[in-house]
C-alpha cells in the first residue's frame, strides 16, 4: 500500500548525536593533549634535574683539578725562579737539589720534575741529585716553549715515559713554563709531569650510580682518564672526530641528550671545561636512569589516560546507540499517531491537519484544491453477510484501491471514519478530481468477489473544489463535498457526483 505523506519531522534527525561525538572527540583530544604536554613538561624536569647533578659533579672535579694544576704551576714558577739565582751555583749540588725542588713535594701524583737547557738537555732532575744525561728536544713542550715565547704553562699530551724509571708504564701528562733571559731570549723549560692515575683516583672518589661515566679530555679530544673505561686502551686516543666530542670542544660547556658513538646508548652529555685549561670533564648520564622513574610514571599516566579515553568513547557510543533508538521509537510513535491502524492511511488527526495546511496554501497560491469524500455503498449489510473481519479485509481493500489512484507527494488519503475516506487533492481542478474518483469508483467495482453469488462492492464519491471564483470557507468546501456525496446516494449509489 502506497503511503501518503510520512508524518514524522526528520529535520533535526541526528543532529544531538553528531553533538554528543563531536564533544565527546573535543574531550578525548583535550585530555590528549593536557596528558602529553604535562608528560613532556615532566621529561624535561627529569632532564634537567640530572643535568644538574651532572654540572655539580663536573665541578667538583673541575675544582680538584684547576688546584692540583696550579700547584704543579707553582712548582714550576718556583723551579725557574730558584734555577734563575746566580748565588744557587757557588753551593753543593745537594742543596743546589734541594732549593730547587723545594715547592715540589706537595704536588701530588707527581713524576719527574725536569729542568732542561735550551738545547733539551737535562739541567736538573727531581729524583736525582746527579741526573742522568738525556735530551727531551724533541718533546711537543719543549718546541712548544722554544718557537713561542707566549705559550705560558704548557700541558702536553700523554705519554708513558721513555725512562726505566718508577712508573714507567704508567700514563703520565707533562706541565711546562719556558725559562726566558730579561731579554726575553729562550733559556730552556721547566717541566713537571703528573701519573694520569690522579684522575682516576679523583674520578672512583665520586659516586656517579652504574652505566655512568666520566671522562676528561684535552683540547685535541684526547682521553686522559675514563671512569668506567667503556674500550681498552683508550687512553692517549683521539676521540676529535667523535659528533659528540666535536660538540663539546666547540661549545666548552653544557649538556646535551646524544647517543654514545661507543656503545650506541642513549646518554644525557653534560660538560665543562676546566677553569681556562684545555681541558674538559664530562659527565654521561645513562638516559635509561635519568628518565627510569619518568617512565613508569609516563605508563601509568597513559594507562590510566588511555583507559579513561576508551571508557568515555564507549560511553559516547552507548548515548549514541540510546539517541538513536529513542529517535527511531519517537518516529514510530509518530507515525503510529498519524495513522490509521486498520487500513494504513492517515488518520482523522492528521486529514484534519493536512486539510487546514493546504487549504492555507492554496488561498496564498491561488490554485484549485478539491476534496473527494469516499463511502461504501451498503456497508452495514456487507458487514452483515461476511461478518467484521470481512468488512475489515473489504476496508483495507479499499483503502489500497484509493492510495493506488493518489499519486503525488501533496495529495493525500486518510479514513475520516467508519467506511468512510477522504483524498485531498491539492492544485488540483474539478475535472482532475473528477478523473481520479472516477477511476477509484471503476477498480472498487472491479474487486475480486467475497462469495461467488456476491454482489461486487461498490462506493459513492462527492467531489467539491476550491478555486478562486468560490467561498472562502474550508467549511463550506468540506461541506459541499458532504453534500454532493449525499446526492451520489441519493441518485443510486456507485456513482461520482461533482458539487
Ligand atoms: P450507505 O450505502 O447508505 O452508505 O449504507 P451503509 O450501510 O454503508 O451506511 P451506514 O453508514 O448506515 O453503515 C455503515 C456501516 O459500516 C456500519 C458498520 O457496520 C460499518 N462499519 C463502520 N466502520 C467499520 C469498521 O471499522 N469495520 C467494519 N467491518 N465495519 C465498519
Ligand atoms: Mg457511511
Ligand atoms: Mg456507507
Amino acid at each position: 500500500m502506497t503511503e501518503r505523506r510520512p508524518p514524522h519531522h526528520s529535520g533535526s534527525a541526528g543532529r544531538p548525536e553528531l553533538l554528543v561525538i563531536l564533544g565527546s572527540s573535543l574531550t578525548v583530544i583535550a585530555i590528549l593533549g593536557i596528558v602529553t604536554f604535562l608528560l613532556i613538561r615532566e621529561r624535561a624536569n627529569a632532564q634537567q634535574a640530572a643535568a644538574r647533578g651532572a654540572t655539580t659533579v663536573a665541578q667538583l672535579i673541575d675544582a680538584d683539578v684547576l688546584r692540583t694544576v696550579e700547584l704543579y704551576d707553582l712548582t714550576l714558577q718556583g723551579l725557574i725562579a730558584a734555577a734563575q739565582r746566580d748565588d744557587l751555583k757557588q753551593v753543593s749540588a745537594q742543596i743546589r737539589h734541594l732549593v730547587l725542588f723545594d715547592r715540589s713535594t706537595t704536588a701530588r701524583y707527581k713524576g719527574d720534575i725536569l729542568l732542561l737547557d735550551k738545547h733539551g738537555g737535562v739541567l736538573a732532575d727531581s729524583s736525582l741529585i746527579d741526573p742522568k744525561p738525556g735530551n727531551f728536544a724533541d718533546r711537543d713542550y719543549f718546541l712548544a716553549h722554544a718557537y713561542n715565547r707566549d705559550t705560558g704553562m704548557f700541558i702536553s699530551q700523554p705519554y708513558k715515559p721513555r725512562c726505566d724509571c718508577a712508573y714507567s708504564d704508567e700514563w703520565q701528562i707533562s706541565f711546562s713554563r719556558r725559562i726566558s733571559s730579561s731579554t726575553g731570549e729562550f733559556l730552556g723549560v721547566a717541566v713537571a709531569s703528573m701519573r694520569l692515575a690522579y684522575f682516576d683516583q679523583l674520578f672512583s672518589s665520586l659516586d656517579i650510580g652504574t652505566d655512568n661515566t666520566l671522562a676528561i679530555i684535552n683540547d685535541d679530544g684526547v682521553l686522559l682518564a675514563q671512569k668506567p673505561y667503556l674500550e681498552d686502551n683508550s687512553i692517549g686516543k683521539s676521540f676529535a672526530g667523535r659528533p659528540n666530542v666535536v660538540r663539546m670542544l666547540r661549545e666548552g660547556s653544557g649538556s646535551f641528550d646524544g647517543v654514545s658513538s661507543v656503545d650506541n646508548e642513549q646518554r644525557l652529555y653534560t660538560f665543562s671545561r676546566v677553569g681556562n685549561l684545555p681541558l674538559t670533564v664530562i659527565v654521561a648520564l645513562s638516559s635509561d636512569q635519568v628518565f627510569a622513574t619518568w617512565r613508569r610514571t609516563a605508563i601509568v599516566i597513559s594507562g590510566a589516560t588511555g583507559v579513561l579515553c576508551i571508557g568515555l568513547l564507549w560511553l559516547t557510543w552507548l548515548l549514541c546507540r540510546e539517541l538513536r533508538l529513542r529517535q527511531f521509537a519517537e518516529q514510530e510513535l509518530a507515525q503510529l499517531a498519524a495513522t490509521d491502524a486498520l487500513t494504513g492511511v492517515a488518520n482523522r488527526r492528521t486529514l484534519d491537519q493536512t486539510l487546514r495546511h493546504e487549504w492555507f496554501r492554496a488561498q496564498r497560491s491561488g490554485k484549485p484544491m478539491s476534496v473527494l469524500m469516499i463511502d461504501a455503498d451498503h456497508f452495514k449489510s456487507f458487514n452483515d453477510r461476511h461478518g467484521h473481519l470481512g468488512g475489515d479485509e473489504a476496508l483495507r481493500s479499499l483503502a489500497a484501491v484509493i492510495s493506488a489512484n493518489v499519486h503525488r507527494p501533496t495529495d493525500l488519503v486518510a479514513r475520516y471514519g467508519g467506511e468512510e475516506f477522504s483524498v485531498i487533492l491539492a492544485e488540483t481542478d474539478n475535472e482532475g478530481a473528477r478523473q481520479i474518483a472516477e477511476r477509484i469508483r471503476a477498480q472498487v467495482e472491479q474487486l475480486p468477489l467475497v462469495g461467488d453469488d456476491d454482489a461486487p462492492m461498490t462506493v459513492s464519491i462527492g467531489i467539491s473544489t476550491w478555486t478562486t471564483a468560490s467561498d472562502n470557507s474550508l467549511e463550506l468546501l468540506l461541506f459541499a463535498a458532504d453534500k454532493a456525496l449525499y446526492q451520489a446516494k441519493e441518485g443510486g449509489r456507485n456513482r461520482v457526483v461533482v458539487a
